[in-house]
């Protein structure tokens, strides 16, 4: 399943593709919603490891517009539970990530991700 907590970690990793290579850019997705038991203890502890300005243009290009531009500060309960939602609750089940760098798209299928490369797109 291609959460976006996932999906802010994944970076292109064809050889040699460094510049705007993260994040992916989601296109033809299926969205499915699957409520998680929230712990916002983790939500909160996981921001640090976030790129804020990724996930909310991840997020927007989405169609979820719950989350502030800036990350605030001070977080109330409220902003965390729209992170968690965010974070945990939208899976994408189909569509394709494609990199902005060099084009690669990576297909999600029945909520897994093909993150394989081909030959020649493997460094070494
Ligand atoms: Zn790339």
């Amino acid at each position: 399943m291609v959460r976006l907590i996932t999906h802010n970690m994944l970076a292109c990793h064809v050889k040699n593709c460094t510049k705007d290579n993260f994040p992916l850019s989601f296109s033809d997705v299926e969205l499915v919603v699957r409520p998680a038991p929230e712990n916002l203890e983790f939500i909160q502890r996981f921001l640090p490891k976030l790129d804020w300005s990724a996930l909310v243009d991840t997020a927007r290009s989405l169609g979820d517009e719950s989350l502030p531009e800036q990350m605030p500060d001070q977080w109330t309960e409220e902003q965390l539970k729209a992170l968690h939602h965010v974070l945990m609750e939208l899976h994408v089940e189909e569509g394709n990530m494609t990199c902005r760098g060099c084009g690669h798209v990576y297909p999600i299928s029945n909520g897994i991700p093909n993150m394989l490369l081909a030959e020649h797109e493997v460094g070494r």
